[in-house]
């Protein structure tokens, strides 16, 4: 029977029965309980560069089994390695998934699939999709996106990277900061400034760029939560064919916007709408040092469930506004602030319950570990634009409230004082 013709009951049995036959069903959540297994509670991974390659390549065979049966691209055209199904079929597989030990999947995996390959859907030619959308899909081929650099972050339409045309080949100059799993990456896409004398978001083009090309150097950056899973990336004379531009020339910022939208929808999903396994290991430690039942602890507790739960609702109104054939607004701005607010309320109710033991690494189970979510949940909410610009967004766009000033609108780029 063809995919197309089987019910989502169908499906689900179809999964099921792959899934069984290749993970295993992890413990119902009564099981877990204090001292058991791992208590990593980690944000980012704490890994050097050997272990960090080796999760990666843990996720990837995990993505080219899926894509033995086309599970790792289920609502993708046929063409490019997928099912072809509705996206309905996709979340039927990942509630399947959720319920195996599968192994975890690295953001430079997520940048590669649910970023780029959706960007070189909607802007690329169709020789750039037909090369480069299956091997992506597939994690054959690794990807990352070069768009912050020392001087752009949140003034990301400022970017300074200069792409000057020779011939039929354009020359890189500049460099990128915070490029996640560039050290992975076999292409990256990059935002360049090819027109310096027009305001600065009329300026930018996006390219497709060989990471293994001469003049560009990758360099890991080590985060103050241990691993070095982003890195500057320095272009000196790079080379890239007029081919692998993604757009028109001067279309970057158009092209920057349908990225980040796909950034900020994967952002705020990051739980599936669920109260966070963290949440409920911060109720067992409660228990375990006695101190479930003082109302303060309680009331914090509470608190982080019902954060949690407020962010599944929102969710769930994307969720039906997709099923509804409209566009959503700014929820996905709104799922990524739930998501930034609830790592640091996590934050404080670990510091409330274990004061000193939270920086004395005693080796008792489930205490020092906690150190490594305080010390990363601050990246995450810097990742994929800053809670402050989310704020911004939700302001003006959601609410319509006033726009901030912005002075450098009509001015050339080049004209305005840096
Ligand atoms: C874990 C992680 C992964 C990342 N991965 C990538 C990647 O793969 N590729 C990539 O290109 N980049 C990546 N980044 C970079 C990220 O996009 C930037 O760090 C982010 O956009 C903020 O830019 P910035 O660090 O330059 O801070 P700045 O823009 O300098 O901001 C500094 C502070 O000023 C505030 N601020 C700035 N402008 C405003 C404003 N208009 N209104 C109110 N407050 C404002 C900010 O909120 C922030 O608190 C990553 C970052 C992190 C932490």
């Amino acid at each position: 029977m063809s995919q197309a013709a089987l019910t989502l009951e169908e499906f689900r049995a179809q999964v099921r029965a792959w899934l069984e036959e290749r993970a295993e069903l992890k413990p119902p959540p009564e099981e877990l309980s204090w001292g058991k297994g791992s208590d990593t509670v980690s944000v980012f991974h704490n890994a050097t560069q050997d272990e960090m390659r080796a999760i990666v390549d843990e996720g990837r065979a995990w993505m080219q089994l899926r894509a033995t049966a086309g599970y790792h691209a289920i609502s993708w055209e046929q063409r490019y390695g997928g099912l072809g199904l509705p996206l309905v079929y996709d979340r039927v597989y990942r509630e399947e998934e959720s319920r195996y030990r599968t192994p975890s999947i690295h953001e430079a995996i997520g940048i590669t699939t649910q970023l780029i390959a959706p960007t070189i859907l909607a802007h690329g030619t169709a020789e750039q999709r037909d090369r480069y959308l299956a091997t992506m899909l597939g994690t054959e081929e690794m990807w990352c996106q070069l768009y912050s650099e020392p001087g752009s972050g949140s003034d990301l339409a400022g970017l300074a990277t200069r792409a000057e045309r020779d011939g039929d080949q354009w020359v890189l100059n500049g460099q990128k900061v915070w490029t996640s799993g560039a050290q992975f990456a076999d292409f990256g896409y990059i935002l360049c400034r090819t027109d310096p004398d027009v305001p600065k978001h009329r300026g930018i083009t996006a390219f497709l760029l060989d990471m293994r090309s001469p003049g560009v150097t990758v360099r890991p950056l080590r985060q103050m939560s241990g691993g070095a899973s982003f890195n500057e990336v320095f272009l000196d004379d790079a080379r890239v064919p007029d081919r692998l531009r993604l757009d028109a020339v001067g279309a970057g910022w158009r092209v920057a916007m349908t990225t980040l939208g796909f950034e900020r929808s994967a952002g705020s999903g990051e739980t599936g709408g669920k109260v966070p396994g963290k949440v409920t290991r911060l109720m067992e430690l409660a228990r375990h040092i006695g101190r479930d039942q003082e109302p303060a602890v309680r009331q914090e507790l509470a608190r982080l469930w019902t954060h949690y739960r407020l962010h599944g609702l929102n969710i769930q109104r994307v969720r039906a506004k997709l099923r509804a054939g409209q566009t959503p607004g700014p929820e996905g701005s709104i799922g990524k602030l739930f998501n930034d607010i609830g790592a640091e309320r996590i934050t404080e109710v670990a510091s409330l319950l274990l004061g000193p033991k939270l920086v004395a690494d005693t080796g008792e189970w489930g205490t020092y570990a906690w150190s490594e979510h305080v010390c990363g949940a601050p990246g995450g909410r810097v990742a994929g634009g800053t809670a402050e610009i989310q704020r911004n967004i939700i302001a003006e766009r959601g609410l319509g409230l006033p726009g901030e000033p912005r002075v450098d609108r009509d001015v050339p780029w080049s004209a305005v004082p840096r």
